[in-house]
């Protein structure tokens, strides 16, 4: 109930109006439509005493043209807020989504997030455009129609009432087995939202190993639940409606069989009994309306509630307020006894903030026995760079990445492992901090859009001369030679590039902006021998008065470094000038050895 009480406050309310209006028309709907019953009691009246009815009779029509004129505009005024709320939620989603930590990314499959900003909002609308028409509907034509009958003839009405309480009875189980089998049906529908999301990225993996067959397989078995689940709530509907009708009908048979007998007696007209016999036709479809009303609240209040699980993810950043430190120079950066583990991954999003904290510390939403413990973690990294490339060298899954991760503030690090300039990252304003970062991940994202637009990203005007030094620089000459240049569209529905040339440009894209750190991941991964070197002269002529940290695990890359820090299994096992760790033994001279080897056997 507090779920829909702060849904109206935050959204519906500033339509209170609409829906006042809206009420107005409902009541002047159900006001219309309680007369029709009277004038055919008084036309069948007439009729029986053989006097004119024409008179009924165009009330009757007159009465039916204003019914549909009021309940159009009661539909027009009470849908129409939904529509427009339906967009603030989706944008406000669309905009929290773009603030929200990687952490929550870790959490929640891509499908699972659409699943929420297009089928549970599509419930939360239904639920404030339907479902409150129907709630005023219903209620007003339930007492309004009562009401009536009560005032005409209270003995017929409650010959009504049983069948009536019936009806009630078995609907109340009925919505209660639905709740159950909505909420599971809106989560299904997510996973298999997530697997189709899924197939369609991996598409060429699929059919590069025949595996369409186990794909299928996947897919058939997340669809069957939601099948079932499906079938189950059809079920319930398929048999509710009958019921609910057949007990319309009990009702009719009692007033003929009781009031017959009272018409018979002369002691009723057979206008009014006719005119119970219409109530009843006007009461059933009220009571049918409930249940779909019902299961229109149902579904709206677990999407309004899987909608609120995203809007209220904490963006656990703390507000800090420090200024970025002038350091006049190169900046400082410093790591001092960083631990970081990941938290265990967890099905839902609120389980993703273990401990419900609205800041994160990553550190300390971990039992400590968990730091350094079964799962992977840092353990305890320590080092200084300042106006220097410092190296980064690790087998494969040492933590190079995680490193990185923290360095660039995707993850915060724990409070005073990681300082720049003496302050604590955590103090400093995440928009300046990533504003004074330049970060390379491994896997480089490249958007829709031009190559251009793609380097220069988030800039309003490009600088053409800025452009050309950071094309240069990462030796993207390649990418000038696409059809339409710098203008052709590259990502998903463009040219696809090369991995090298993926690197090469998300490379350019760092180097076009201005930045005190630089932070790159691998980077030269997959580039041939001589782009390595192009690119490794001008990184280290771009580094002059920079603090550069370069992963990689290519030696010839880390060669140049000013000291090296050698990570295995997240620990800082060693450190040193390239010609120091080559001096000894250990994974660094193991790795420079079978990479010379393999380059002298070509
Ligand atoms: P590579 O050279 O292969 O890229 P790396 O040294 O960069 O490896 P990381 O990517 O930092 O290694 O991964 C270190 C460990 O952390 C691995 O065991 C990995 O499974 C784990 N890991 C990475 N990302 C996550 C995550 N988001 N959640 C949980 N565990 C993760």
């Amino acid at each position: 109930m507090r779920r829909l009480l702060r849904f109206w406050r935050e959204y519906a309310r500033r339509y209170r109006r609409y829906y006042l209006l809206g009420v107005i028309a409902l009541i002047a709907t159900n006001v219309l439509t309680v007369a029709i019953p009277s004038f055919v009691q008084h036309a069948v009246d007439a009729l029986a005493e053989g006097s004119d009815a024409m008179g009924w009779v165009w009330a009757l029509a007159i009465t039916g043209l204003g019914v549909m004129g009021v309940r159009t505009l009661s539909r027009t005024l009470f849908f129409n807020p939904g529509r427009t709320v339906e967009f603030r939620v989706k944008v406000g989603m669309f905009e929290h989504l773009l603030e929200l930590p990687k952490l929550f990314y870790d959490r929640l499959t891509v499908g699972d997030i659409i699943s929420r900003g297009t089928n549970d909002a599509n419930a939360m609308r239904a639920l404030i455009g339907y479902g409150t028409l129907q709630l005023f509907n219903v209620a007003l034509t339930l007492t309004l129609t009562l009401g009536r009958m009560i005032q005409l003839d209270w003995a017929l009405t409650l010959i009504c009432l049983p069948p009536l309480i019936l009806a009630a009875l078995i609907m109340r189980h009925a919505v209660l087995s639905m709740f159950g089998l909505f909420g599971q049906a809106q989560a299904q529908l997510s996973r298999l939202s997530a697997r189709i999301l899924e197939s369609y990225h991996g598409v060429g993996v699929v059919q590069a190993y025949g595996a369409e067959a186990g794909v299928l397989a996947r897919f058939d078995e997340e669809n069957d639940q939601l099948y079932a689940l499906s079938e189950r709530l059809l079920w319930i509907r398929a048999w509710l409606l009958p019921v609910v009708g057949g007990v319309g009908q009990a009702c009719v048979v009692l007033l003929l069989y009781f009031g017959g007998a009272r018409v018979i007696a002369g002691e009723l007209s057979v206008g009014l009994l006719t005119a119970f016999i219409v109530y009843i036709q006007i009461l059933v479809p009220g009571l049918t309306s409930l249940g779909f009303l019902i299961g229109a609240a149902q579904r709206g209040y677990i999407g309004l509630g899987r909608i609120y699980e995203v809007l209220d993810a904490p963006l656990e950043r703390p507000e800090a307020e420090a200024a970025a430190p002038q350091g006049g120079g190169a900046p400082r950066l410093e790591v001092e006894d960083l631990h970081f583990s990941y938290p265990a991954r967890a099905a839902g999003v609120k389980s993703a903030h273990p401990e419900g904290s609205p800041q994160r510390d990553t550190s300390d939403a971990l039992p400590a026995q968990d730091r350094g413990g079964e799962g992977f973690g840092l353990k305890g990294l320590r080092f200084k760079a300042e106006g220097q490339v410092l190296g980064i060298f690790g087998l494969t899954g040492a933590g190079k990445s995680t490193l990185l991760d923290l360095l660039a503030r995707v993850y915060d690090p724990p409070p005073n492992t990681v300082r720049l300039n003496g302050v604590d990252v955590r103090a400093l304003p995440l928009n300046d901090y990533w504003r004074a970062v330049a970060y390379v991940p491994q896997s480089a994202f490249l958007f829709s859009q031009s190559a251009r637009a793609n380097i220069a990203l988030g800039a309003d005007e490009i600088d053409e001369a800025r452009l050309a030094a950071a094309i240069e620089d990462a030796a993207l000459e390649d990418l000038e030679g696409l059809s339409e240049g710098l203008d052709t569209i590259i990502g998903e529905r463009g040219v696809t590039l090369s991995g090298g040339q993926r690197q090469r440009a998300a490379l350019a894209r760092a180097y076009y902006r201005d930045f005190d750190l630089l932070l790159l991941d691998d980077v030269m991964s997959a580039v041939d021998t001589h782009t390595e070197r192009r690119l490794i002269e001008a990184l280290y002529r771009r580094a002059k008065g920079q603090t550069v940290v370069l992963v990689s695990h290519r030696i010839s890359a880390l060669a140049e470094a000013d000291h090296i820090i050698v990570l295995h299994e997240g620990a800082q096992i060693d450190e040193g000038s390239h010609a120091a760790l080559i001096s000894r033994e250990g994974p660094y001279r193991e790795a420079w050895r079978l990479q010379r080897l393999s380059q002298a056997l070509g």
